[in-house]
């Protein structure tokens, strides 16, 4: 690998929101140095790199959501898969204007293979037609596309690990790009974090405009916050939130 693609690729996880590196402690064959190694040899030697691990495709061209699915296969990349039933790649439209993007799948997710299933995605659909219908917007949930941070189901649902985000990472990343919405709406703080690289909280975020790359990005309260009893006065900011952002994407 050369510096300029190892820049690239580490430019690449920044715009994930990615600031720290993980190593897996893969055994490395004897001889093979690993990527910081190898370049560091390469620039004070001046000599041929040294062979490195292979690394996932930046952006490969032509992109698409089938490609996407056939690379993750039956994936065992991270150990959110020892505990997974189904992996939740998405659903909904490949030319969605408009993508949601959550945390990760729960238990009816993991056991139907889609995203945004249960309770909490009961009241997504809600909020996205019901909103939709109240503005005039003719759009229902197929329209859109749903994704997660993390395609398994995290253990306990609990959140999903920073190495565990940054390795299916570059799956989101791809997702994205191969449909390219005219917005983004992030729910909640992981998805949050996982598109913008921030520690801000969704309370500070909400309601504003970000970006994702060169897209806008539109932070709101995850559903399953939602459904909580004492968070109901996050409900009317999350539903003005996305009039918002139903405005920005289909008048
Ligand atoms: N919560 C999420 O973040 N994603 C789902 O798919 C379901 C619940």
């Amino acid at each position: 690998m050369t510096q300029d693609q190892l820049r690239q690729y580490l430019e690449f996880y920044q715009d994930l929101g990615v600031k720290t590196l993980f190593r897996r402690d893969a055994a490395q064959p004897a001889g093979v140095a690993t990527q910081a190694t190898a370049v560091a040899a390469e620039s004070s030697t001046g000599s041929q790199p040294l062979q490195a691990p292979s690394l996932p495709a930046l952006e490969p061209a032509g992109d698409t959501l089938l490609k996407i699915i056939e690379d993750i296969g039956d994936c065992n990349r991270c150990r959110l898969h020892e505990g997974r039933n189904k992996l939740v790649f998405g659903s909904g439209s490949d030319q969605a204007k408009l993508v949601f993007v959550g945390e990760g799948p729960g238990a009816d997710e993991d056991e139907q293979g889609l995203p945004f299933v249960g309770r909490a995605g009961q009241l997504l659909t809600q909020m996205i037609e019901g909103t939709a219908r109240k503005e005039g917007i003719p759009l229902q949930r197929p329209d859109v596309y749903i994704c997660n941070v993390v395609k398994c189901r995290p253990p306990e649902n609990r959140t999903p690990q920073p190495d565990e985000m940054e390795i299916c990472g570059q799956f989101l990343y791809r997702q994205l790009q191969a449909i390219r919405p005219k917005a983004i709406c992030a729910l909640g703080s992981t998805a949050a974090k996982a598109l913008l690289g921030t520690k801000e909280g969704v309370t500070r975020l909400r309601g504003k405009w970000q970006k994702w790359r060169d897209i806008p990005v539109m932070v709101t309260y995850h559903p399953s916050y939602l459904l909580r009893p004492y968070n109901q006065n996050a409900k009317k900011e999350a539903w003005d939130d996305l009039k918002k952002v139903l405005h920005f994407v289909y008048d």
